[in-house]
């Protein structure tokens, strides 16, 4: 199996393969083209499995097909549980998409706002946030969820440990309901499968 057969556009393989990949991992194998198809997923993952690839590959070959975001819009929303984690996603939503003509940017707390509502003030087609800066922008009317097209939660029980539930429900609320969910935990507690069954819709499980 390689990259070439999960239906990745060859820009994507020529990223991947720039980055030293040439191998898809399980996760990838068997996300992939349920990503690339518009299902909803709920995916069992750890870090280090490869699942920040199994989402990004898929969700910029979507995005790659459609025009830019307008102002201040976001199209696809990928929600993680650190600063740390949403610099990694976003590095590799740049190096994945070197070779698309897409924007992206990444928002957490902890440093300036300004920076943050400048780069979302043109529009992004990939928006890699923390829920708590994200919340805050919203309410400062920052961003325009009108043209979401696609919901990541990313280490989903890790959101939960850290208590950003409510932050969490305040966004999705905003979201429009005619969306991609994909939702990525590395564990499956009562509270996991709960927000799975308000948030996804027919979603295919997938497990490696
Ligand atoms: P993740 O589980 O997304 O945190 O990825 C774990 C590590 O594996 C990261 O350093 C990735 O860059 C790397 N990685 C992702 N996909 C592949 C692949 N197909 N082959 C080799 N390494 C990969």
């Amino acid at each position: 199996m390689n990259f070439d057969n999960l239906g990745l556009l060859p820009d994507l393989v020529k990223a991947v393969n720039d980055r030293g990949y040439s191998q898809p991992t399980p996760i990838q194998i068997k996300s992939i083209p349920l990503v690339l198809d518009g299902q909803d997923i709920l995916a069992a993952a750890q870090t280090g499995t490869g699942k920040t690839a199994a989402f990004v590959l898929p969700i910029l070959q979507r995005l790659a097909f459609v025009g830019l975001a307008r102002r201040k819009q976001v199209r696809t929303l990928i929600l993680t549980p650190t600063r740390e984690l949403a610099s990694q996603v976003h590095e590799s939503v740049e190096t994945y998409g070197h070779y698309l003509d897409l924007r992206s940017a990444v928002v957490f707390g902890g440093v300036r706002a300004e920076p943050q509502i400048a780069a979302l003030e043109r529009g992004v087609d990939t928006l890699v946030a923390t829920p708590g800066r994200l919340l805050d922008l919203a309410q400062r009317g920052a961003v325009d969820f009108s043209a979401l097209e696609v919901l990541v939660l990313d280490e989903a029980d890790r959101m939960l440990d850290m208590g950003f539930i409510h932050d969490i429900r305040r966004i999705v609320e905003q979201l429009p309901k005619n969306r991609q969910t994909l939702m990525f935990s590395a564990t499956f507690s009562k509270e996991i499968r709960l927000l799975a069954g308000q948030y996804l819709v027919d979603a295919v499980s997938v497990e490696v």
